[in-house]
């Protein structure tokens, strides 16, 4: 028996995210006293895994996350799974993670607990914590199966120290034939983001209160003096003011950053579902009744086109 961390690159390298699943399986490894395996595809370097915890790193390495469909990693994730007696999986909440896991789910007839934000409670039954709701609420989930998927939320669990130890790692090449598919990948596009807003510490964001794309200068400003990344309200991105990789809610991407700092967003409910895990948010906004307020950690009534400024000019003396 083990447990099997499924991690995720982007063109080979490693992301934030990587790490953490491999601290939320080390935790389940030691708890249950079964050995961890990591299992990456087409990573430049897997030997960077090492220190967190996997007894064993077995990187597929002639297939790529960015160029696989998503029911080809599945099948293969499943293969390697059922070969390694997995009783534990564990793979994050991205965009990709949200794929395969229910792919996975359906793969390997077990149980699939997504959106975790806490280590197990207990593991027999299994009982995790996770996010639901759009992040109005906390569910606890309990789950009997023998096998189980659990996805976390990225940014929830936090890292864990790299220590000396050593893994055993296994470049190997995907022997089984791929599914016939009738769907394949004609075209990639990169975001041309800094910072990749599911790995971001600190986020600034920036809503209708702006008025015009113009004005985003002073928040790319903001975001690189605080290496952070940049987000949006829905309409900002509908009205191609921002990409809609920017756009943050229900309708967008859910982030749990540690510092958020809204600007000119009103705080609709439907943009707080995608922000309001944040542990820390910061609000400036003009009308002290916009419901962004309640909240919000620490709040500035005030014109963005002053308070931003200064808070740049803050920022840059306290750098020098
Ligand atoms: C089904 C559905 C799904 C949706 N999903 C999403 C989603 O995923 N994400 C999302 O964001 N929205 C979503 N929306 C839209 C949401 O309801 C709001 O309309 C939207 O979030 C408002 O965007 P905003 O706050 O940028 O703009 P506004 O509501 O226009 O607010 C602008 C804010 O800026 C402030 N302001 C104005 N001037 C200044 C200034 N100079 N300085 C500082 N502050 C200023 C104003 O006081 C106001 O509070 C969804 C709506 C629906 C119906």
């Amino acid at each position: 028996m083990s447990v099997l961390a499924i991690i995720e690159n982007w063109e080979g390298e490693f992301k934030k995210t990587s790490f953490e699943v491999l601290h939320y399986g080390k935790r389940i490894s030691n708890e249950i006293g079964q050995e961890l395996i990591a299992l990456t595809f087409g990573a430049n370097n897997p030997e960077r895994l090492e220190g967190y915890g996997a007894s064993r790193i077995i990187n597929v390495s002639n297939l790529k996350f960015e160029t696989t469909t998503n029911n080809n990693l599945a099948k293969i994730s499943a293969e390697l799974i059922t070969e390694n007696e997995a009783s534990h999986i564990v793979i994050s909440n991205t965009i990709t993670g949200k794929t395969i896991a229910p792919l996975l789910t359906s793969n390997l007839n077990c149980g699939l607990i997504s959106n975790a934000i806490e280590h197990p409670k207990t593991h027999t039954p299994l009982t995790v914590k996770c996010k639901g709701f759009s992040s109005k609420a906390h569910i606890t989930y309990e789950s009997e199966n023998q096998q189980n998927i659990i996805s976390i939320v990225p940014n929830s669990i936090g890292l864990i120290e790299k220590n000396d130890e050593k893994s055993e790692v296994l470049n190997i090449n995907q022997k089984s034939n791929l599914t016939n598919e009738k769907m394949k990948i004609l075209h990639r596009e990169k975001s041309n983001e800094k910072i990749s807003l599911a790995d971001a510490e600190i986020v600034i964001s920036a809503g209708r209160g702006l008025k015009d794309p113009e004005n985003w200068g002073m928040i790319e400003e903001l975001a690189e003096l605080l290496n952070a990344g940049t987000a949006c309200s829905k309409p900002v991105s509908d009205m191609g003011w921002r990409p809609h990789s920017e756009h943050v809610g229900q309708t967008g991407l859910a982030i749990n950053p540690d510092l958020y700092i809204a600007i000119g967003i009103s705080g609709a409910i439907q943009h707080l579902a995608g922000v309001n895990s944040s542990k820390n948010i910061v609000v400036i906004n003009t009308d002290p009744e916009a419901p962004f307020f309640k909240a919000a950690n620490y709040g500035i009534v005030g014109d963005a086109f002053v308070v931003v400024p200064k808070l740049i000019a803050a920022l840059k003396n306290f750098k020098n």
